[in-house]
């Protein structure tokens, strides 16, 4: 059967063929770095990586690149009000981008273009235009596309094209504007005062200025995949379903009437929004609306992963409390799971067994089942409701399968690791949050498996072997021993000692981490 994909162009659900198989030229439209990304910009992104994912364990040879606005209309306003150039302004917020996207285990794009490095094609991009006769420059001294001289113009957004208003009377120099304000758009913009102090003004034969946020993503995208294949066209280009018009719109006209090729991506793929109105979440957590909010309050990634996936990327989703703490124990179940199969497909000596009648026939079946549920569900418009509820069959079959004493042979183990490695949405150790005995509230930690000794035990007690045992459960009950003791020697400030516990943790394989509620967390990395 194959993968078939929602195309916004057609409004249908088409197989997917992409121009020269296996390579796949995958462009999605990233963020505007003038500040943290909102959990709703990821909520796109993780709808991309599965979309990567899944194409990866296809075995297409996946190209895929992700811009970086770094020059548009608010990041130039930004940049004035707080005094600063545009590079000063973004530079932590792609540092933050990156540390977010790794976060939550989103698979790196191959290229980040940013606007700025690429400022020499999009001059050639204008110059091609103007040459075509589809661009020209307005007595403002920018440069406009002219949509009336692009009849396929409004086809990606279905657009009233008897509506649109063309030439000097109908003309949009923000980057910005709805469907009801459809007409001539800036390509490139002339330089003001404010562009150059902030640094974002560059020459170009039809004036100094900068350009359009609308040009960047048509000229990273085709000089790039110009420069590797020789390709003017992409197999797929994703965004969220806020960029349909004008964003997407603009991209086709610049791209199409400067290759005159009928298509810039043969098929559009867009994410619908995330919400997190309407929760209790904004109390508790004090309005939580960007991912390292999430990650500062000890949220496990794999838990939003799957609240993501469980809603098909073309529904709307809202984020609430109760969802969360659901996918946060879906999430561990998952890695128990997990973590159960795979000791019960490891012999002692951490190689596989080999088949032969140990191995369960019932757990091999079930795994086969979940195989082919998931394959179908991912193939038929990348339904991660469908793929996640195989998922969790199998691990309820697997689970009572577990419990009776079968055995898993590698296909099996093979099987579970491919799918994990497409959601990568189990918790993946247990992580045991130690409390603080002054604050009741902190002392209950988020996690299922949590512990919570009173940090103030009695440092008269033996401390524990500073070598880790031998076996999973009695090591996890060491480094909480010694992660209770980092507590009680913060809470008698004697930071020496706690940091010397910190670095003896790590040098196992622990990771520490205290929390903005004054709880330490102890994951095995
Ligand atoms: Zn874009």
């Amino acid at each position: 059967m194959g993968l078939s994909l929602y195309n916004t162009l057609t409004r249908q659900v088409e197989p997917f063929r992409p121009l020269e198989p296996p390579r796949v030229t995958l462009y999605s439209c990233g963020p505007t770095v003038w500040n943290y990304a909102h959990i709703g910009n990821f909520r796109t992104f993780l709808f991309v990586d599965l979309l990567r994912r899944w194409l990866d364990a296809s075995g297409y040879e996946v190209y895929h690149i992700m811009n970086l606005t770094d020059v548009d209309d608010r990041i130039i306003k930004e940049s004035s009000r707080r005094g600063l150039t545009v590079d000063r302004l973004v530079t932590p917020f792609i540092t933050a981008f990156y540390e977010d996207r790794d976060y939550l285990r989103i698979r790196p794009a191959h290229d980040y273009p940013r606007a700025t490095g690429f400022i020499g094609p999009m001059v050639r991009l204008v110059e091609g235009l103007l040459a075509a006769g589809v661009a020209y420059r307005g007595e403002d001294g920018s440069v406009y596309y002219s949509i009336a001289k692009f009849p396929e113009y409004g086809r990606l957004s279905r657009l009233d094209r008897s509506q649109l208003k063309a030439g000097a009377s109908g003309r949009v120099s923000t980057d910005e504007y709805d469907k009801e304000h459809a007409q001539d758009f800036v390509l490139w913009k002339a330089a003001r005062a404010e562009d150059e102090t902030a640094g974002a003004a560059w020459d170009a034969p039809f004036g100094r200025g900068r350009p359009g946020w609308h040009l960047e993503c048509s000229a990273m995208a085709l000089e790039l995949i110009g420069r590797r294949f020789g390709a003017r066209t992409l197999d797929i280009h994703t965004g969220g379903v806020d960029l349909i018009f004008p964003h997407h719109e603009d991209e086709i006209a610049q791209s199409c009437a400067f290759t005159g090729e009928p298509a810039f991506a043969r098929v559009w793929l867009h994410g619908e929004f995330l919400s997190v109105k309407g929760t209790k979440m904004s109390k508790r957590f004090g309005n939580i609306t960007t991912a390292r909010d999430l990650r500062e309050d000890g949220v496990d990634a794999g838990a939003i992963r799957l609240l993501v996936y469980q809603t098909h990327y073309r529904q709307k989703l809202d984020l609430t409390d109760q969802a969360l703490a659901a996918a946060q124990e879906g999430a561990r179940r998952l890695g128990a799971f997990s973590r159960r199969l795979e000791q019960a497909g490891t012999l002692p000596t951490g190689e596989p067994p080999p088949p032969g009648p140990g191995e369960s026939l019932e757990l091999a079946r079930a795994a086969a089942r979940m195989e082919a549920d998931f394959t179908a569900a991912l193939d038929d418009d990348l339904n991660g409701p469908r793929a996640v509820a195989a998922v969790f069959e199998f691990v309820s079959a697997g689970n009572r399968l577990l419990d009776e004493g079968h055995r898993p042979g590698a296909v099996v183990l093979d099987v579970w690791r491919k799918a994990d490695q497409v959601l990568a949405a189990t918790t993946r150790a247990e992580v045991r949050v130690l409390g603080v005995p002054t604050d009741s509230h902190a002392a209950i930690a988020s996690t299922a498996s949590a512990e919570t000794p009173s940090s103030d035990q009695p440092h008269h007690q033996e401390p524990p072997s500073s070598l880790p045992p031998d076996g999973p459960e009695a090591q996890d009950a060491w480094a909480t021993a010694w992660a209770a003791r980092r507590l009680a020697a913060k809470s008698r400030r004697d930071f020496g000692e706690a940091d010397r516990i910190r670095d003896l943790l790590r040098s196992h394989g622990w990771e520490v981490r205290d929390r903005r509620d004054g709880a330490v967390e102890v994951t095995r990395r």
